[in-house]
């Protein structure tokens, strides 16, 4: 039934065919009957369970006649409602005159094409009292009228073996709301409920008629597509229809999705396999930072016919045949520079696929169990490079390897650890293992021991991934960890955004506070890396410097001493540093030339986003920027400023007919002064140099800076963990 036509009463009118003594059912779009009134099973005298999971033709209730299956089968498959009298069978097996009214219907939000069934008792048939049972099984999600999870998983079961009948493709995806914690503490439950029907919505609205979406549970949603729609398209339209603004109760919204597919039989042989694949490639999405898709593994696996056995029968030999290599990612110490350790980073030197990377095969390698083995590898060949390195005179360096969260749970763990050691000679204060917070979180209890046996080893425990999960600082001080690694997500828009910004900050704060130290990732930036250094970070690792290498690459850049270029532009004293932002070239150089013998540091930049850069590695005093701007508005852009740099003094130069926008932002405190364009030479000056004299009358900037302070609530909250662990948020 689409939504309009329940003019808004869906909740009413579900009731009413709840209540009624009218039989009434409802099949997915296999067939299967997936909802059944209290009237039809009480009436028929079968339990809800035993009419719920059957295809709609072999129900127990129909008298058994050939006939009847046959009749409304046509009629259904033509997409023509049938109506008709027969007998229905009461479980006792008497039989009872009834109507019938079959009706092939577009499930509620559309998408699912089903068939509704109305079933009318003629004559007066015994009637027994509804058992007392508050709810039928939950078919269907009652918030936004979606099948729930097990019609998606009988649905996927029913469709996986079709596919290997008639050897069509099959795609399912995983798509996932991001952030949706944070949107739940900022809206609040109502608000959160009314992001997840807007969700459902633009879903059902973005798929074709014979696709399925389906609610599998919380901010997660599931989607069965066929054929036509194995290739990538379909989902692309999909981002981008959830990315479109919305409004919810009031409030504009940018609600984006992380996106995971895995397609049949390239990925999984069953529903089950399709579903975790689905799920390793959501997870993916979002460790690329969200509001993408990822495919369970590279097409061009798939086009060569290489599925999820053959992977895996290839990575089982792989050992042997010396098929996995690690190679090193270099990590530098924010203020000397140097590097101080490695990443160990898998690859699998496939001898047709070329290197695949970890992310393509170590999912399948946890599922399967093979990541222990793979894994003891992987501490043997790092500690022994690691010894290799230190005995050849090579500066010493710390030697960090990535455990899975299986291998984590795993007690062996602690004796692999302690034989890679022995083996290699490794001091053990040069080992570190990077643990995620999943690892930590499934069993606290157990964790803590696992720790507590690495660190008596005495080895150095880091936390990977940190902020992607739903852990709290104040939960995680409990474990005795050495050091975060703060998420790529955070890092890769630190210059942009100012909420990521402060979670950065405090997160830096706070965990020196806990004694923990701080490693960034994936800084790919000179702008990221000076932020970072700005707020204290110790160290980094990422593009900006190097990928992971090689081993004999590694070695050369350390043996020739290479380090990280840290410009002093935070030295320089007393001069007066201006940042102008415009997109017409005309404009900056009229300024420069303008300004050239005022005494400024003059910087420009053609765009928000490249101010912002900027920022983050000049200590720009005074700013004055224009309003229109493709991409990033002026008012936009310099209320990124104020939240990020408060202590700038902030001009907009712009023309009279944005005076709307400037005007709120001078209110919100975001603009000091507003200047028009065209401008006079000497009122600028005059501007300019009461905007310096403003910026030296305040204090000088503290080095965590008050806006990180304010926001330390906020960001623990962020990471606070779901259910009742305590949060420094609470103190
Ligand atoms: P991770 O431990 O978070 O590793 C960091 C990943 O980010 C690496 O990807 C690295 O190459 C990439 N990276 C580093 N700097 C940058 C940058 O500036 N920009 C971008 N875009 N990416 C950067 P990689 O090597 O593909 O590894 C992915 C993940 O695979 C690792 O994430 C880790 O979770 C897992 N992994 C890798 N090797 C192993 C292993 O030996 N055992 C286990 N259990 N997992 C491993
Ligand atoms: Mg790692
Ligand atoms: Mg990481």
């Amino acid at each position: 039934m689409p939504e309009e036509a329940l003019g808004g009463h869906g909740d009413t009118l579900l009731a009413v065919l709840q209540g009624s003594r009218i039989g009434v059912l409802a099949t997915d779009a296999a067939g299967t009957v997936a909802h059944a009134n209290t009237a039809l099973w009480s009436r028929t005298g079968f339990a809800a369970d035993e009419l719920i999971g059957l295809p709609l033709a072999e129900l127990p209730i129909w008298r058994p006649s050939p006939l009847l299956g046959e009749q409304f089968g046509q009629a259904l498959a033509k997409g023509e409602s049938w109506q008709g009298q027969l007998e229905l069978r009461h479980k006792d097996g008497h039989l009872m005159p009834s109507a019938a009214d079959l009706l092939p219907i577009p499930l509620p939000l559309g998408g699912i094409g089903g068939i509704g069934g109305f079933l009318l008792l003629l004559h007066g048939a015994p009637m027994a009292e509804p058992p007392p049972t508050e709810a039928l099984p939950a078919a269907f999600d009652r918030l936004t009228g979606l099948p729930g999870e097990p019609v998606f998983r009988k649905v996927l079961r029913d469709s996986v073996e079709r596919a290997r009948l008639t050897q069509q493709p099959l795609t399912i995806a995983r798509v996932d709301i991001d952030q949706f914690k944070q949107l739940n503490e900022g809206l609040g439950t109502d608000g959160a409920d009314g992001v997840l029907v807007e969700v459902a919505q633009r879903l059902s609205a973005s798929i074709r008629r014979e696709d399925m979406v389906a609610r599998l549970n919380g901010d997660e949603f599931g989607l069965l597509m066929g054929e036509a729609a194995s290739e990538p398209a379909p989902l692309d339209r999909i981002l981008a229809a959830i990315s479109k603004p919305m409004t919810v109760a009031g409030h504009p919204l940018a609600v984006t999705v992380s996106i995971g597919s895995a397609s049949f039989p390239a990925d999984g042989e069953t529903a089950d396999e399709l579903i975790s694949a689905a799920d390793a490639a959501v997870a993916d999405a979002k460790r690329k930072g969200r509001n993408q898709i990822s495919h369970a593994r590279p097409s061009s696996c798939a086009d060569r016919g290489f599925g999820r056995r053959q992977i895996l029968a290839g990575l089982r030999q792989a050992i042997d045949s010396n098929e996995l290599v690690l190679h090193y990612q270099p990590q530098l110490n924010l203020f000397s520079g140097e590097i101080v350790g490695a990443e160990a980073l898998l690859r699998w030197a496939h001898p047709e696929q070329g290197l695949i990377p970890p992310m393509q095969f170590i999912p399948l390698a946890e599922e399967s169990g093979l990541i222990i083995p793979i894994s003891e590898w992987v501490l043997d060949r790092a500690c022994a490079q690691a010894a290799a390195w230190r005995a050849a005179g090579l500066p010493p360096l710390r030697m960090a390897v990535n455990i899975s969260a299986r291998h984590f749970r795993f007690l062996d763990l602690i004796e692999t650890v302690r034989g890679a050691l022995q083996r290699s000679g490794l001091e053990p204060r040069h080992l570190e293992i990077e643990l995620t917070e999943s690892a930590m979180m499934h069993d606290v209890s157990a964790a803590m021991r696992v720790v507590d046996a690495l660190k008596a080893i005495g080895l150095r425990i880091s936390l990977d991934d940190f902020g992607t999960g739903h852990s709290s600082l104040a939960y995680l001080s409990r474990f005795d960890i050495d050091a975060l690694k703060i998420d790529q997500s955070f890092v890769r828009d630190v210059t942009t955004n100012a909420v990521n910004a402060s979670i950065v900050s405090a997160t830096i704060a706070m965990a020196h506070k806990l004694g923990k130290s701080v490693i960034a990732e994936g800084v790919e930036t000179a702008g990221q890396m000076h932020f970072l250094r700005g707020r204290e970070c110790d160290e980094m690792q990422g593009f900006l410097f190097s990928p992971a290498l090689p081993a004999a690459e590694f070695e050369a850049r350390l043996a020739r001493g290479d380090r990280l270029e840290l410009q002093a532009a935070r030295t320089r004293a007393g001069s007066n540093r201006l940042l102008i932002v415009d997109d017409e070239p005309n404009i900056l150089s009229a300024l420069r030339r303008l300004l050239r013998h005022e005494g400024y540091e003059i910087h420009t930049a053609a765009s928000g986003t490249e101010a912002l850069e900027l920022l983050a590695i000049e200590p720009i005093q005074v700013v004055v920027s224009d309003q229109r701007m493709p991409g990033m508005s002026g008012t936009e852009f310099l209320g990124h400023v104020n939240s990020m740099y408060p202590q700038t003094v902030r001009i907009a130069l712009s023309g009279y007919a944005d005076l709307t926008a400037v005007t709120e932002a001078v209110n919100q405190g975001a603009i000091y002064r507003f200047l028009s364009k065209p401008w006079n030479d000497e009122d600028l000056k005059g501007a300019l140099q009461a905007a310096f004299r403003h910026w030296r009358a305040k204090a000088n900037p503290p080095e965590v800076q008050p806006a990180d302070l304010e926001t330390v609530d906020r960001a623990v909250s962020v990471h606070a963990a779901p259910h009742g662990a305590p949060s420094c948020g609470n103190r």
